[in-house]
């Protein structure tokens, strides 16, 4: 690849909306261009970094008897009818209609597609397992894209889907997936952990995500410090903390002008912050939730949305509260709410483990600044339900080993496996026959691999104050090969075409250029090896050689060049 011929247009400034480091040097280094918010051009650099990402991951899922197909793009409605997602996808989902004024939707996710196709063709024990997968553009129409190809609308994902006989079957094949995306990222020179996840809108049972771990990555992942428990904190648990002392006195109204934050009522009320019971109001599908945490604890909108089964959740408006408590904001608490509100609903009151029968507790007293005190749940308030509600913290005690203390880092998703069980095999009527010809619903998986995410990610990880550091796997070319001086233009010709003769992928700068402008662009773009051609370069046997990534400069002859680039291909 001669950088006269192809298109590789550096930058020095990083545009203005890049906030991460990876993609203010994709855009620098001439990888990806925008063309619309969240939608990018992959320039020459960037596709091939790209193409030798779906090549690993080719490669590895090949390897543990996964199937390529390719699905289309355009998909129509009446498939997620069928799985009950058309009306369920909020706005990520782009919807169309043809000139016959039929749905269609751009896919986000293929779980219908693949399941109409193995429906077709699957029809005994005998044809399963089955594990089909396809490398493709998806549309999600992201509320906040950004971060370059780390968050984009349009953007290209493994995605794999696997059918099984019975659970225990998928249970296995869960696992050859789940190595085999831990060694595709190890192959990508990424560094990644799995922890359990949220199953959001795809649905189903049982879900992991694995995490490269990096300070700008947009998820928080809770670790334990004593055993191997990992979790997003989407659906992280910790042990239910329990209250000290429990004060058993009579319920007491307390005035509390203009208090409202539970700091402000706790040092008021002289009860620790623990002891306030937090009361949040959200709205939801049919009515109000509200939901009840310690004073010291958040509440975890997801977990909250779970429990309780609502297709959304959001904290409701100034006014709402005001119509379920007949207080301004900032007084609710859990006694006297009523079972609905004409208008808004039905009220349903879910509390955190933590608050099973608290006692001597403070809360609003859903009148405007009048405060509880010695609240106790079943004697002055009762709960619809108790479910664990509470957003980790850390130094919260481990769920699983009892003992550790959990702690709290930032990681980017870059796959997602997930147990299906019979969530789309069933409404779409995905059967098979056993031994004894007995019908049976077919259990899924479905896993999810970015694949422009894996090449951000890669960034993240891999870079320096000049420029990117491609792990060799997965960088542009093996070699940039710089012609600093035009004086020896033939002689860069001619190491050219006998590096691409050994098979060795070069990018030739043979650009009339100045030579401090070549050094930069090659720093930048971050193609593991280079090599220099200069005034002083008398023939090659003395070539100039630098790692990028050491940036310790060496003189080596061309054939000892080729070895070192041949011998840390074969690793
Ligand atoms: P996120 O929580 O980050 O939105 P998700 O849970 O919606 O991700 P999945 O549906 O599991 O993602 O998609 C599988 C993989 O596709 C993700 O692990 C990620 O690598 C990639 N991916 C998802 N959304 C995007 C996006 N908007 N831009 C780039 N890659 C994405
Ligand atoms: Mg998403």
């Amino acid at each position: 690849m001669r950088f006269s011929q192809t298109l590789i247009p550096t930058l020095r400034e990083a545009p203005a909306e890049a906030e991460i480091v990876s993609h203010k040097l994709l855009v620098r280094g001439g990888f990806i261009m925008q063309v619309a918010r969240g939608i990018y051009d992959y320039l020459p650099l960037g596709l091939r970094v790209i193409r030798k990402v779906e090549a690993i991951v080719r490669d590895e899922l090949n390897r543990v008897g996964c199937a390529e197909v390719l699905l289309p793009i355009v998909i129509p409605g009446e498939l997620w009818e069928e799985s009950g997602r058309w009306g369920k996808y909020g706005k990520e989902l782009l919807r169309l209609k043809d000139r016959n004024e039929r749905d269609f939707c751009v896919g986000p996710t293929h779980e219908e597609v693949i399941t109409d196709i193995v429906r077709k063709f699957v029809r005994s024990y005998r044809d399963l397992p089955k594990h089909l997968y396809q490398i493709h553009t998806k549309f999600r129409d992201e509320i906040r894209p950004r971060f370059g190809l780390m968050r984009g609308r349009e953007f290209i994902m493994e995605d794999g889907y696997s059918f099984h006989a019975s659970a225990e079957d998928l249970d296995q094949h869960y696992l050859v997936i789940r190595d085999a995306y831990q060694r595709i990222f190890k192959r990508c020179g990424l560094a990644s952990r799995v922890v359990e996840a949220d199953t959001g809108a795809i649905g189903g049972k049982s879900s992991h995500e694995v995490v490269v771990l990096a300070d700008t990555g947009e998820d928080a992942i809770a670790g334990c410090d004593a055993c191997d428990y990992a979790a997003n904190v989407e659906r992280a648990e910790s042990c239910t903390p329990e209250y000290e002392s429990a004060n058993t006195s009579d319920l007491q109204k307390v005035h509390t002008p203009k208090l409202k934050s539970v700091e402000e009522v706790a040092s008021f009320l002289k009860v620790p912050k623990h002891q306030m019971i937090k009361t949040l109001l959200y709205l939801r599908d049919g009515g109000v939730v509200v939901a009840l945490v310690r004073g010291d604890a958040e509440v975890n909108e997801i977990k909250l949305k779970n429990a309780v089964d609502a297709e959304f959740v959001t904290l409701a408006d100034a006014n709402t509260v005001r119509l379920v408590t007949n207080a301004e904001v900032g007084f609710a608490g859990p006694v006297g709410l009523p079972k609905s509100v004409d208008g808004i609903g039905a009220i349903t009151v879910v509390a955190d483990d933590a608050l099973k029968g608290v006692s001597g507790a403070a809360s609003g007293a859903n009148e405007t600044d009048q405060h509880f005190l010695g609240l106790s749940e079943g004697r002055d308030f009762k709960v619809t339900q108790f479910a664990d509600l509470r957003m980790v913290k850390a130094g919260d005690r481990c769920v699983r080993c009892q003992k550790g203390a959990l702690k709290i880092v930032r990681g980017i998703e870059v796959g997602h496996i997930f147990k299906l069980g019979t969530r789309y095999s069933e409404p779409m009527k995905a059967t098979f026959l056993d031994a004894n010809s007995k019908e049976h619903v077919i259990t899924m998986g479905t896993y999810g691999l970015g694949i422009g995410r894996t090449m951000a990610a890669a960034v993240e990880q891999n870079h320096d104050a000049k420029g990117m550091l491609w792990p060799l796997p997965i960088a542009p070319a093996h070699v940039h090969l710089i012609l600093a001086s035009d004086e020896k233009r033939q002689m860069g010709d001619e190491i050219y075409e006998v590096l691409q003769r050994e098979g060795i992928e070069v990018l030739y700068d043979d650009r009339d250029a100045r030579p401090g402008v070549k050094f930069n662009d090659a720093d930048l773009i971050g193609i593991p090896y280079q090599m220099v051609v200069g005034k002083k370069t008398a023939s090659t046997n003395h070539l100039e050689w630098t790692e990028r990534a050491a940036g310790v400069k060496q003189e080596k002859s061309l054939t000892d060049c080729i070895a070192t680039v041949k011998e840390a291909l074969r690793h």
